[in-house]
């Protein structure tokens, strides 16, 4: 048994904190008492201390389970920036690249083993991980393993086998999303024995939500500006709408920029630093603009489109007023909204047929002949495929989406790539040029050396490491390779930014895709499911907004948070108790000048004489007022 002492201290030692947040302290100590262990808490909660304490505190390498590449990225530069030795495996690598990680966490000191879920399944994995110490399996969005969450991913039901190569490992499922559905579902899935279910408060006690339903939103937007002092940022769903809007707040004198997946890299992060430090007020975005922010003061967040689920409203929304001051989520609907909507839903969602159509020429693109591509891994621009096969982009996510729920592959989110190169010489024709090319001979065979197999597909290389093999310096090493590429020796992809696809599976013939109809169905289903739920919140008039959200995370106890506009109309009508009150005041002012009639004293107020009617029998039961002999009515007393 751990002593009390020493979570804190590896808390306040490696992360320099005092103390733990709301919930951390339970699911650590849950974790460490060996307990198979279900935290749900918000995004931004702190979820990764949750297993990165014990995991200090304990021996052992801890593998992470995790969809994002790039998050994944993140994480392990941030442990290493604190001594702390962590180490990545993802479809952006090399084979040589995964092999040295994996040996690390057997022989080496390696505490975090980040790994994507569709690698769990590679023979390479599951052959080291029965060598390793493992003091911990965690699971981040574990809501990804169940198809009633909202980004299933099959690959995430490797889990459970990983589980059993290592049998006496407890596990951990974090997540920020599930219903009690997917709830129940991720410790099925997960095979999780007698789960401790801790849960921490889905609230944000300063965050104001509302809704505004109205004709025209660039109106309402701009008078929401000009009542929030401070930065903050406009959602929207498209990347003309985000030009659009941002071109519109230019023209009204307003400091603002747009961001999206469109443009570069290096634009995307200058405009991220200009807003970020403040020398921009307005971001304009799509939802691209998301992670890594990392800014405390934004103290509005306005949704000028609808979100597809409230799991992404909330998500977006709650990147208000992380400072903990008062802040505004606002949600702008007008009303064909639904329509519209609902409409491109239906022009999105690929028939079957479509589908498959879809998997033959992403195959295509990616150069994959039937039969081969198992768990290889290819450089796929979405934007530039659906292009040049002139298909609308949202039907090719969709497709894509329900391939990967089918189980053929996956498509990871956009990250750094490493150089590929394939020999487009066979092998003799090599030779000849080895002979030939005194100059070129040394690196050619450093190369083979070093990646068997480049005769016959693409391979990830390394460009630092065939410099260190070679002792070339590094632009030597670029220059050759462009050299060869010339001479039409290699076909060479530099090094670039791109999503991946990875294949799970070798390429099918067309015609024995096979797209589970209850998956079709299902994620159909599942859609509409999520929107109506989004489309019930924009449409609430009863309920506090800050309740409803904790309730669809499954949190039913939460408490009216008293500043989202339905809090604050009803106590404004509860107010009508004061206006009454000043109601009467007025009454018996008038009353005291002259007696009136009933008639006579609601013409007097020239407004609904409900109230005053209310109002007058009120003050007769209470003896304020009496009628007299002529049916007038005068002060009591
Ligand atoms: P989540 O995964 O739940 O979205 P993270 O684990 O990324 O959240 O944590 C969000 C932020 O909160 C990080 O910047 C982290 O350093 C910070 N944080 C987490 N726990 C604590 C703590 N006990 N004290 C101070 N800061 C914390
Ligand atoms: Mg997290």
């Amino acid at each position: 048994m751990e002593q009390p002492q020493s979570i804190h201290s590896v808390l306040r030692h490696y992360w320099g904190f005092d103390s733990f947040r709301p919930m951390q302290e339970q699911i650590i100590r849950s974790i460490m008492d060996g307990h198979d262990t279900l935290a749900l808490m918000p995004t931004g909660g702190g979820k990764s201390l949750t297993y990165q304490v014990p995991a200090m505190a304990q021996e052992g390498v801890c593998i992470v389970v995790t969809p994002l590449i790039a998050l994944m990225k993140d994480q392990v530069d941030n442990l290493r920036r604190r001594n702390i030795s962590a180490v990545a495996i993802h479809s952006g690598l090399t084979p040589r690249q995964i092999d040295i990680a994996l040996d690390n966490c057997v022989y080496g000191d390696v505490k975090f083993l980040y790994i994507a879920p569709e690698r769990l399944g590679t023979e390479i994995f599951r052959l080291r991980v029965q060598r390793m110490k493992v003091s911990l399996l965690a699971v981040d969005e574990a809501h990804c393993i169940s198809q009633w969450g909202y980004d299933f991913r099959p690959s995430y039901l490797r889990i459970a086998e990983i589980r059993t190569l290592i049998p006496s490992t407890p596990i951990l499922a974090l997540t920020a999303s599930a219903t009690k559905v997917v709830e129940e579902d991720i410790i099925d899935k997960l095979a999780m024995a007698e789960p401790a279910i801790l849960r921490s408060s889905f609230a944000r006690s300063n965050l104001s939500y509302s809704v505004r339903d109205v004709e025209d939103k660039n109106e309402q937007l701009m008078r929401i500006i000009s009542n929030v002092p401070g930065s903050g940022i406009v959602y929207v769903r498209t990347r003309e709408g985000a030009e659009k809007i941002t071109a519109w707040l230019q023209q009204q004198g307003e400091s603002a920029d747009y961001y999206h997946g469109g443009l570069p890299n290096a634009e995307r992060s200058l405009r991220q630093d200009d807003w970020t430090e403040g020398r921009t007020r307005i971001m304009v975005a799509t939802n691209a603009f998301g992670m890594g922010i990392d800014k405390a003061d934004v103290r509005f967040v306005v949704h000028y489109t609808m979100c597809d689920s409230l799991e992404s409203y909330y998500q977006e929304a709650g990147r208000a007023g992380r400072d903990g001051r008062r802040s505004y989520a606002v949600l702008l609907t007008s009303s064909n909204d639904e329509q519209r909507v609902v409409k491109r839903f239906e022009s999105e969602f690929p028939p079957l047929d479509e589908i498959k159509s879809i998997y033959e020429k992403v195959c295509n693109y990616v150069q994959v002949a039937i039969g081969d591509g198992l768990q290889s891994s290819f450089v796929f621009n979405i934007h530039d495929f659906a292009a040049r096969e002139h298909i609308f982009i949202g039907k090719v996510q969709s497709a894509l989406k329900i391939l990967q729920q089918n189980g053929y592959l996956t498509l990871t989110e956009e990250l750094e790539n490493p150089a590929r190169i394939i020999f487009c010489v066979s092998r003799d024709d090599l030779y000849k040029i080895r002979v030939e090319r005194n100059d070129l001979d040394h690196f050619l065979r450093i190369i083979l050396r070093m990646y068997n197999g480049v005769f016959t597909e693409f391979r990830a290389i390394d460009e630092r490491e065939i410099a260190i093999m070679s002792g070339y310096t590094l632009d030597h090493v670029k220059e050759l390779l462009k050299r060869l590429w010339q001479m039409r020796v290699i076909r060479y992809i530099p090094s670039n930014r791109s999503p991946m696809l990875f294949f799970n599976e070798e390429r099918l013939p067309t015609e024995d895709i096979y797209i589970a109809p209850e998956s079709y169905r299902l994620r159909k289903e599942m859609m509409h499911e999520r929107f109506s739920k989004m489309l019930e919140y924009a449409a609430e008039q009863e309920q506090c907004r800050s309740q409803m959200l904790s309730a669809y995370f499954g949190d039913t106890e939460a408490k009216e948070c008293g500043i989202c506009d339905i809090c604050i109309a009803r106590r404004k009508s509860s107010k009508g108790v004061v206006v009454e009150e000043d109601l009467q005041a007025q009454i018996l002012a008038k009353l005291s000048e002259q007696a009136l009639s009933v008639r006579d004293l609601i013409a007097e107020f020239r407004c609904d004489p409900q109230p005053i009617l209310d109002t007058l029998k009120e003050m007769h039961e209470k003896g304020i007022i009496q009628t007299n002999n002529d049916g007038l009515m005068t002060p009591k007393g």
